[in-house]
């Protein structure tokens, strides 16, 4: 079966991001390598333009849309984060753009997508359906609509965080990359299987919303109702049509993080490395930091996707 990306067409992504999207730094500590028994290198996606790995994508869907496409804008809907990025490349691109977000999002979210020149319209996450709102935006006002992680140009932008990671640290024997509907890890797979075919890629999700894992486990998307779980940016309830595939071929493994854990990768972060993260942020570094994936004695690749919390909320879960 082909798959929706290849390894072209993340370079393309590469070439079109470049000089826009931050190539984000990627950080090591000691104390991390000590206490997970391996190397470990930080792709520190909380660094990127609007503080999360969603601009790579976001940017490189629509920089390929027509001059027609450019002129009516773009609509999306997301938890946060896609807002962010979808509404920051509109901006820089010169296009309008509409964002349909959940009642209930971090504020700071929200601020942020309308502080980008989006127009913000909300929702009730529990209760109604974002896909169908985004889709009737589109069709009133003829505006093109990017999903959050199931478009082709969207997973190959972000599969550039892990062409970045491997360009700069060369060989790792396992990267794990966290994943709600599976834009990034499908992008990034395909990355790093390219450049090293022997790589292990590992998906880590939240344990309260572990979809991803049950669907590749079964072999067909599994759906599962909104989760709660502090990990706002993978509250997604199924993965997509394009992604799993991906999924199903190149990822190796889906392991889960409790909210426990994710807080406490949230303070070693900020502790340790100096760094804020988000809860989502922290999935990957809390799988290898905490014994859920056995790193011992390997190169590490940790895609920590994204820093955006409200600041109180961050102060409490430091406390
Ligand atoms: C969107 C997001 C994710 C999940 O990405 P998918 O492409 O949906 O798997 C993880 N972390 C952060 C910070 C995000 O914004």
């Amino acid at each position: 079966m082909t798959l929706a990306i290849n390894f072209d067409d993340i370079t393309q992504a590469a070439a079109r991001i470049q000089g826009v999207a931050n190539r984000t730094p990627v950080l090591t500590s000691r104390t991390a390598n000590e206490l997970a028994g391996a190397e470990l290198f930080f792709k520190c996606e909380n660094y990127q333009r609007m503080g999360a790995f969603k601009f790579r994508g976001a940017y490189n869907a629509l920089a390929q849309f027509s001059a027609e496409q450019k002129k009516r804008g773009v609509c999306a809907f997301s938890s946060g984060n896609h807002a962010q990025g979808i509404a920051l490349a509109a901006k820089i691109l010169g296009m309008p753009a509409a964002i349909v977000m959940p009642l209930d999002s971090p504020e700071v979210k929200m601020a942020a997508t309308r502080g980008y020149g989006a127009e913000v319209i909300t929702y009730d996450r529990y209760k109604e359906d974002r896909i169908a709102i985004g889709n009737k935006l589109a069709d009133e006002r003829g505006m093109t609509l990017i999903p959050p992680y199931d478009h082709a140009h969207v997973m190959a932008g972000q599969g550039t965080a892990a062409l970045e990671l491997l360009q700069e640290v060369g060989h790792l024997d396992t990267l794990l990359v966290c994943l709600g509907g599976g834009g990034l890890i499908s992008g990034c797979a395909v990355a790093a299987k390219h450049l090293n075919p022997k790589i292990r890629v590992i998906g880590v999700e939240p344990e309260a919303g572990n979809d991803a894992q049950q669907s590749k486990r079964s072999g067909k998307i599994v759906k599962i109702d909104t989760p709660k779980t502090i990990a706002d940016g993978a509250q997604t309830q199924f993965v997509g049509n394009l992604t799993f595939p991906v999924i199903q071929e190149l990822v190796d493994d889906i392991v889960t993080v409790s909210d426990a854990q994710l807080i406490e990768a949230m303070r070693f972060a900020a502790s340790r490395m100096k760094i804020v993260i988000e809860p989502t942020g922290g999935l990957a570094m809390a799988a290898a930091m905490q014994g859920v994936v056995d790193v011992k004695g390997q190169r590490v690749g940790i895609i920590v996707s994204g820093g955006n919390i409200d600041i109180a909320q961050f102060a409490k879960f430091m406390a």
